[in-house]
């Protein structure tokens, strides 16, 4: 008889999820097979579970892009990972490795990629299949507890924070400081940037600030674009959004410089109005970053094994996911929830 594993699946979009016992997948030729310690719980699993963006995952899937675990199986044509070795399965699972952007580092848009925790099955499970190629490799110093956050919220922004293009001593504005927020602020100080830190949440702000924010704005008392522009001479070099929520967006664009940069990465379903004049006129360019490359990726992890960025970590076991997607939903989580699914 198959060994079976404690799963949480997406049955039905906008449903809670279901716990189920599923079949212990086997690694195909090229995949590993990884035993679960820790998930983190990404607000893109909130969107994946509600079905939201226009590209929808097939149902029943396991969500999670956020897992650490040990290796405990290789399939047979496997050279480049070990049983026993310990990674990370992220949201960019695979790619063709072939395409002109696979070519150019930027496997991250490949037609073909793969997606964990929504083309393929996630970490809220005991165990996950991954393919090699494509898996984080944790640093020997981090917990997988540690490590969960970074390999989706820390890879995004430290990404998303070298597309602003901004250089030590500019200003960064980082809207919405949640689980990608608070490892913004670290990753943008630790790279030698002015930090600027934008939230509804006063509670977040605090955060922002004992992470090391020099200036914090609640958006909720109004657009903290004019403030902004005052406060360093013209607005941020470079602008990330985070926040899931369209207002924010808008927003950013007015906190940008001339000449900077406002990159998205929040992902709220939906579009914003983007004044034309203003863009133009200011030579501001928008950009989009989505995830980052394996590149970035042991760079964003050797950050935190330098101790120069470290995730703040609520842990949960997997039978509390219904709950913490809820509070998610309300912005109810201080930094990020990482489920232990050791425990
Ligand atoms: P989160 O819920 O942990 O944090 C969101 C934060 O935004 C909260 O602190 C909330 O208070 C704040 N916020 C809400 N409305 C705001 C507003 N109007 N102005 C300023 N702040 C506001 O979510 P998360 O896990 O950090 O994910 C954030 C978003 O990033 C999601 O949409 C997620 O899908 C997306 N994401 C994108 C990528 C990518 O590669 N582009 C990767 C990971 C996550
Ligand atoms: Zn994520
Ligand atoms: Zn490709």
């Amino acid at each position: 008889m198959a060994a079976t594993m404690q799963v949480a699946a997406v049955k039905q979009f906008g449903s809670p999820l279901v716990f189920e016992e599923w079949n212990v997948p086997s690694p195909g030729p090229n995949q590993i097979l990884i035993k679960t310690e820790a998930c983190g719980v990404c607000h893109t699993d909130l969107h994946a579970a509600k079905g939201e963006w226009p590209i929808k995952p097939t149902l029943p899937f396991i969500p999670g892009h956020e897992a650490i675990g040990t290796v405990t199986a290789v399939g047979a044509s496997v050279t480049t990972v070990k049983e026993g070795d310990r990674v990370g399965v992220p949201w960019l699972y695979s790619a063709c490795g072939h395409c002109e952007y696979c070519l150019s580092s930027w496997e991250t848009v490949c037609p073909d990629a793969q997606f964990g925790g929504y083309t393929k099955n996630g970490g809220f499970a005991e165990y996950l299949l991954a393919d090699p190629n494509y898996v984080a490799h944790v640093p020997n110093g981090l917990s997988s507890i540690e490590a969960a956050p970074l390999i989706c919220a820390g890879l995004t922004t430290y990404k998303g924070i070298k597309e602003t293009e901004a250089r030590p001593g500019e200003w960064v504005a980082i809207s919405g400081v949640g689980g990608l927020g608070h490892l913004a602020v670290q990753y943008a100080k630790a790279m030698g940037l002015l930090v600027c830190a934008v939230d509804i949440d006063d509670g977040k702000l605090d955060h922002a600030k004992r992470l090391g924010a020099d200036l914090v704005f609640n958006a909720k008392a109004g657009d903290p674009a004019a403030a902004l522009k005052k406060e360093t001479g013209g607005g941020a070099h470079g602008v990330l959004i985070t926040a899931p929520s369209l207002i924010a967006f808008k927003q950013g664009i007015g906190m940008t410089r001339k000449r900077g940069t406002c990159v998205l990465v929040g992902l709220p379903p939906g579009e914003f109005p983007v004044p034309l004049f203003d863009i133009v006129a200011n030579c501001i360019s928008i950009r989009g970053s989505f995830v980052g490359n394996r590149k970035d990726m042991a760079e964003a992890l050797s950050f935190a094994a330098d101790g120069k960025v470290k995730a703040d970590i609520e842990l949960q076991p997997l039978s509390a996911v219904n709950r913490i997607f809820e509070r998610l939903e309300h912005g109810d989580v201080p930094a990020r929830v990482v489920l232990d699914l050791t425990a």
